[in-house]
């Protein structure tokens, strides 16, 4: 019934819509249901499981106001990025194309900004367009009336941000930032357009750097471990087991805020053998810096940014914890759940956090009356691996990274809808179009999920994945493509020695069991070879 109120609702709008701007709307008031074009809300956060929502059924955070979007619109079981990782992922969403047709392949690259993004094509017809947090494209961004962006990745704590051009040091914590700068443009902004803000946080990235005033939280209890985070990586590829994401491997200082009285030489020396190379920490101006990656000396500054008040806090949480480290003695598997605790302690810290700042911009919206009108999409860049397979990160083509959260309210609808079709990131940029009005370019490679939402049904066989950072960068994970199904899973390891996986994704979600080359699923590896290849030329990927 909601789904039929939705389309005519929808149909209401639709009569309007196809104007190219506000100006061209009918003015005549007497029309009570001529409606502005939506306002576009789209909230970025940075490597945010699925199983750290609870309207996801987390089993580990309450994330009220992430599931209030989601009571007043539609959530997305399987929506799945092209590419797991930041600065890729981020241009797939701007661009509606895949990382070898928008040039982003992975972290290393530069944003082409003279590119189609939907943000432009928003501006031309009439948006006031606005780009607030986390950018990470290495290149200026372009399409936006106003943009502030962290530098790089981002501090936790007094970042470097930089405002049209011009970059300053921020007192505070980021997540608080990012909302405070979007409230205050959203109440700066030409009241007369349509807004589009993209509000990107940097949280929950590494290294988890809770607020102060959030570092109590959690603190007495053990969260729950996943079932397979001792997994040994039996009857899976070489890939599986020969990557660098393991929690036990976490750093002492960096990741767990340890005091790092006795790590210097061990973590320099650990970092460097397992990658063979060393890694530039941009400087602040984001310009590349000459500083070697070092765990201690990113720790060191990571924590130099609080201010004195901030320290104590933050020191009186830490110290004890750190003392009782160093008083301890640990088998290899107790260390491995304790480093897990910590972990996913400090994540989901950074949840809270994530998850008030939104409470507050819904609140804004709707004091301002905006709300309603207001196209609202809350999603990550990817998923995260929160301890499943012994992991943390994303790459993989698992479905912790693969699948990210997706939660979409549409203007001027009230339902709480379940989506399962096979959704990817690809379509944010055609879906806010089509609801903005404007027409699809043609170029674009997503579709958009209007009309499914309206009644339709949405056509996709399966989902195609490329992931390209190897072996430079971090994590070791190979280069591998695939596809999703709804039920299946084909996995291709290229850039050392060749090898398939495929997984049964009903019989076996959490992909413990490669059953590639399995007699019993023989027709089914055809068929998944043969969609493979329809795609990889559907998408215009060239070997
Ligand atoms: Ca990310």
């Amino acid at each position: 019934m909601k789904l039929v109120f939705a389309s005519f609702l929808f149909s209401i709008s639709i009569l309007f819509s196809g104007c190219s701007s506000e100006s061209n709307l009918p003015t005549d008031k007497t029309i009570s249901t001529v409606k502005k074009q939506p306002n576009i809300l789209f909230v970025m956060t940075d490597d945010h499981s699925r199983h750290a929502i609870s309207a996801y059924g987390s089993k580990l955070v309450n994330t009220p106001n992430i599931d209030y979007i989601a009571k007043s619109g539609v959530l997305f079981n399987n929506c799945a990025v092209t590419n797991s990782i930041c600065g890729p992922s981020r241009a797939v969403a701007l661009t509606g194309k895949y990382s070898h047709i928008n040039g982003f392949k992975d972290n290393r690259s530069k944003f082409d900004g003279s590119q189609q993004t939907f943000p432009k094509l928003l501006q031309k017809e009439g948006y006031h367009t606005m780009m607030v947090g986390k950018w990470h494209l290495h290149s200026k961004p372009q399409g936006f009336d106003y943009w502030n962006i962290l530098v790089g990745q981002g501090q936790y704590y007094k970042p470097f941000m930089i405002e049209n051009g011009d970059t300053s040091e921020i007192e505070g914590y980021v997540t608080d930032i990012v909302t405070d700068i979007s409230l205050e443009q959203l109440a700066k902004r030409d009241q007369s357009k349509p807004f589009c803000l993209m509000y990107q946080q940097k949280a929950p990235h590494r290294n988890w750097m809770p607020n102060v005033k959030h570092l109590d939280l959690f603190a007495n209890d053990t969260l729950p471990i996943p079932d397979n985070f001792h997994d040994d990586y039996d009857y899976r590829s070489d890939a599986a087991s020969e990557q660098d994401l393991e929690v036990k491997n976490m750093y002492m200082s960096f990741d767990m805020k340890l005091d790092p009285k006795s790590f210097l030489e061990n973590d320099s020396a650990e970092f460097k053998d397992r990658t063979g190379s060393e890694y530039k920490y941009p400087n602040e101006t984001g310009t590349g810096g000459s500083k070697t990656w070092d765990p201690v000396f990113n720790w060191k500054y990571s924590y130099d940014r609080l201010s004195a008040e901030q320290k104590k806090e933050w020191d009186e949480h830490y110290k004890p914890i750190s003392d009782e480290f160093y008083q301890s003695s640990y088998s290899e598997k107790e260390l491995a759940e304790w480093k897990y605790q910590r972990y996913i302690k400090d994540y989901l810290r950074c949840i809270v956090s994530v998850d008030e700042n939104l409470g507050r911009m819904i609140n804004y919206l709707k004091k301002t009356g905006e709300w309603e009108n207001t196209l609202v999409i809350y999603t990550s860049d990817q998923g995260f691996f929160l301890g499943e397979h012994g992991w943390y990160d994303k790459r993989f083509m698992y479905e912790e990274s693969l699948i990210t959260p997706f939660i979409m309210k549409v203007p001027n609808v009230d339902s709480a809808i379940v989506n399962n079709d096979l959704v990817m990131n690809l379509d944010f940029a055609p879906t806010i179009l089509d609801y903005a009005g404007i027409p699809i370019p043609p170029d674009m490679q997503g579709q958009s999920i209007k009309p499914r939402l309206e009644g339709e049904t949405f056509e996709r066989e399966g989902q195609y994945y490329h992931y390209y950072e190897y072996p430079h960068g971090w994590h070791m994970v190979k280069k591998h493509y695939g596809i999703r199904t709804d039920s299946f899973k084909l996995i291709h390891y290229y850039s050392e020695a060749e090898e398939w996986e495929m997984f049964d994704l009903n019989n076996d979600p959490q992909e413990m069991n490669n059953i590639y080359n399995s007699p019993d699923y023989k027709n089914k590896q055809a068929e998944l070879n043969q969609l493979l290849i329809e795609l990889r030329t559907k998408y215009k990927e060239v070997d």
